[in-house]
């Protein structure tokens, strides 16, 4: 039996139908104030350039306003934390992101640390990750969550699964494995420095790519019927798992473009619509 298919740009699309109706009641509410999402690039990198135009895109596509923050490529920690301090104190930013990376001056975990709890909308903090993964209520991390979101609009069952994880980035590996086990799924961390990686994955009923390398995960690694979540993107059009030779012998899996990524963008606009929800006319 042919894979379902997690289409993570249909259920991005769907969303957002849903937002920009959430957003309208807020304006109605509230003598049109939108939710306002600040989001600050430092330096010139092109690809950050593009992820912060496509998240203020995404912001105007549900009515909602971005307020673009441009810092020089020379900016220092200490610059960057004073902008952060007054988007904190500013009552009409619902959420901040600080597009990742920064120039390597920066010390970007003291920065990421420095925005709010309430406005952490991109779920980057240390605070914010301690508290999700102790069950209590704090943003996700953008991409990790909205895997989640993906997984659970397709009624894919979690607990008492085994979910092999394989990364362990402060955005993703770690985040998504957390997610997983308070999901009640038993999960796998899996690094550089694991051994036996492909006996590993073979356990695995979700098998979540999180490395960075191209088709990196084998697909004779991948056992039959298992869901498969991929969330690396290179410019050859493939993630991380070698995902061709799997769509008949999988039961679920995200196709790549248009699985996880969108969801990920998404996720950054409905975590600031409902922190816009929470602050706005209340
Ligand atoms: P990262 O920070 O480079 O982390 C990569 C992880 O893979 C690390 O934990 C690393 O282990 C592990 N790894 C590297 N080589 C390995 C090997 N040979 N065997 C096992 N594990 C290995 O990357 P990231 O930011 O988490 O991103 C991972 C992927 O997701 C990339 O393809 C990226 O493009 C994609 N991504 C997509 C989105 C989206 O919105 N769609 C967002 C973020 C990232 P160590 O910790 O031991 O070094």
């Amino acid at each position: 039996m042919p894979a379902q298919i997690l289409d993570g740009k249909a259920l991005a699309k769907k969303t957002e139908q849903e937002l920009a109706q959430r957003v309208a009641d807020l304006k109605a509410r509230s003598n049109g104030q939108a939710p306002i999402l600040a989001t600050i690039l430092v330096g010139d990198d092109p690809a950050s350039a593009t992820y912060v135009k496509m998240k203020g895109n995404a912001c105007e596509r549900i009515g909602m306003e971005s307020l673009r923050i441009e810092l020089p490529a020379s900016t220092s920690t200490d610059e960057l934390l004073a902008k952060i301090d007054e988007l904190n104190n500013d009552p009409n930013v619902h959420g901040i992101l600080l597009q990742h990376p920064v120039p390597e001056q920066i010390d970007e975990r003291r920065c990421f640390d420095a925005i709010s709890l309430e406005k952490d909308v991109d779920g980057v903090t240390c605070l914010g990750f301690g508290r999700m993964s102790m069950g209590e209520e704090a943003y996700g991390c953008a991409t990790p969550k909205g895997i989640m979101r993906l997984l659970e609009a397709y009624d894919i069952e979690l607990e008492g699964k085994h979910a092999v994880v394989v990364g362990r980035s402060a955005i993703l590996g770690k985040p998504m494995a957390m997610m997983l086990l308070g999901a009640n799924a038993t999960v796998t961390i899996c690094h550089s420095r694991t051994k036996n990686l492909p006996e590993l994955v073979r356990q695995a009923d979700i098998v979540v790519g999180a490395v960075g390398r191209p088709e990196f995960i084998k697909a004779d690694w991948i056992k039959d019927g298992a869901v498969v979540v991929d969330a690396g993107y290179h410019p050859e059009k493939v993630g991380d798992i070698e995902l061709e030779p799997l769509v008949d012998r999988v039961s679920a899996y995200t196709p790549v473009p248009g699985g996880v990524g969108p969801m990920t963008i998404n996720t950054l606009i409905y975590q600031t619509v409902e922190s816009g929800e929470k602050s706005i006319g209340q």
